[in-house]
């Protein structure tokens, strides 16, 4: 995203709460250190996920942002290729106007809704400082102040089921909807990746779009250098995030792994926000005064310790697992954008099989060959995240019988959760080489190969080596844990 136009610095900041089409937005007070001056469904959704990351887009330092990263542009570009598939043939227009002058935008939009067109893409909903651009319009029967009809908002979603955050991005359209033809649509709907629509009720998601809007204001109205200014949350959120050389700029409570914003929060407040001074807690003696649990006392000080350090902390031993039998490490390469799996691998007698599919065609016969195979062994299938879900997702075009499956799916392992049960890691660690890099004294590749974009140009070997990579480190992770069991 980019700072503001002078025709957006020229328009007013903050503006009073309104009612009108029955539905209200907060007042809003941004400061006049804001970089931006409008409000947009990205930052609604963005709230939910980091809200440290919306503070900075208004009053960070963008020369401290980074760039997107390929896997990050190629999925935006993918984003927008599904839409122009979906969307294209409805043969909706789209208003014109020059760039940024949102204001003239909104205007071409009224006009085309107050004609009558069966639809329109890439409308613009502005109400300074709200302003959003919904994929789709579509005209509903029923009275508006555009005359016998009305129109509801519709986006388009790379997803195969719609979630939270996006049924409160349509919500929010159609407040501003409501407001321009004063009739409040009683739905909404999204357009998923196979093309199906899913309908969205109103009613049940514009109480959680009123707390999130109070919410976003309230943080929006915090600047930079008060002292209620925002404040980092890590998470595995932020490896892909273009904020973390800003956010990973002062090691403190905020940047400790495995802690709660709410943790943090209260750790902050009560002075313990250097690392210096949680590596001084006493948990079981601060525990008593009741603010925290021991625990979460516990878990401060090794997070802050991990994070000094750079090294992994050993927390307990490993729990629930019984690791005396033989365990067959697999991996599963997944594309989530494409719901493609493009190679299965295992380790069996030191070496290393694969199963391919170089084309969606063939991951029936992939899956039935790794199915097979894994369906003569023992033990437990350890992998670093997803098998099971995978398994389950095959089901329906695989030939084995659902009994075979289902026993397979019951002997998944998710090897990762049991490491980051037994160490604290200086970082967030999602790949099982990345927690061996840690256990190793070294760190992880800063660059992770991405299977979307290994996929896409065909560099079948590429996936083949990160399977093989991430299979060794799963059996060098089973003997740390066996080391320490
Ligand atoms: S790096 Fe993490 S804490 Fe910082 S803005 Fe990004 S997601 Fe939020």
């Amino acid at each position: 995203m980019e700072g503001h136009s002078e025709a957006e610095r020229a328009l007013p900041r903050g503006g009073a709460a309104t009612r009108r089409g029955g539905l209200e937005f907060p007042r809003v007070d941004l400061r006049e250190s804001s970089r931006r001056a409008w409000i947009t469904a990205t930052h609604i959704y963005g709230f939910l996920s980091c809200e440290h990351a919306v503070w900075l887009e208004f009053y960070g330092n963008a020369d401290e942002k980074l760039g997107a990263g390929p896997a990050l542009t190629q999925l935006l570009r993918r984003g927008r290729e599904l839409e122009d598939r979906l969307v294209a043939p409805l043969g909706w227009d789209e208003p014109t106007y020059a760039k940024g002058a949102f204001a003239e935008g909104a205007a071409a939009t009224r006009a085309m809704l107050a004609s009558g067109v069966p639809g329109l893409r890439q409308a613009v909903l502005y109400e300074h400082p709200w302003l959003g651009i919904p994929d789709l319009l579509r005209r509903v029967p029923g009275s508006s102040a555009f005359g016998d009809f009305h129109y509801v908002v519709g986006d388009v979603k790379s997803s195969r089921k719609p979630r939270a955050d996006q049924a409160l991005q349509v919500a929010f359209y159609s407040r501003l909807l409501a407001r321009l033809q004063d009739r409040r649509p009683d739905h909404g709907f999204l357009i998923l990746r196979d093309g199906n629509e899913e309908r969205i009720d109103l009613d049940a998601i514009d109480i959680v779009l009123d707390e999130v809007l109070e919410e976003l204001v309230e943080l929006l109205s915090r600047g930079p250098e008060s002292e209620r200014r925002s404040t980092p949350h890590h998470t595995t959120m932020c490896r892909d995030c273009g904020w973390r050389p800003s956010c990973s700029a002062k090691l403190d409570v905020h940047w400790v792994p495995g802690l709660t914003r709410s943790v943090r929060e209260v750790l902050a407040e009560r002075g313990f926000d250097s690392l210096e001074a949680l590596s001084l807690v006493e948990p079981r003696k601060y525990a008593k005064a009741g603010v925290l649990p021991e625990a979460s006392w516990q878990r401060a000080k090794q997070g802050a310790h991990a994070l000094r350090s750079g090294a992994p902390v050993f927390v307990r031993k490993p729990r629930g697992v019984e690791f005396q039998q033989a365990c067959l490490p697999v991996v599963v390469l997944h594309d989530g954008f494409e719901a493609r799996v493009p190679l299965v691998a295992w380790l069996f007698d030191d070496s290393v099989r694969f199963a391919e599919a170089p084309t969606r065609e063939d991951e029936p016969a992939m899956w039935h060959e790794a199915m097979a195979a894994w369906g003569k062994s023992h033990g437990a299938l350890v992998h670093s995240g997803g098998v099971a879900a995978r398994l389950y997702e095959a089901r329906s075009e695989s030939s084995h019988p659902a009994e075979v499956i289902d026993a397979l799916e019951r002997r998944c392992t998710d090897l990762m959760s049991i490491v980051r049960g037994t160490w604290i890691f200086p970082e967030p660690v999602v790949l099982a080489s990345e927690a061996l890099a840690f256990l190793e004294g070294a760190r992880p590749a800063s660059e992770v190969d991405s299977v979307p974009l290994l996929l896409e140009v065909g560099d079948r070997e590429g996936l083949r080596s990160f399977a093989r990579r991430e299979l060794k480190a799963l059996e060098s992770l089973l003997r740390k844990i066996e080391e320490v069991a």
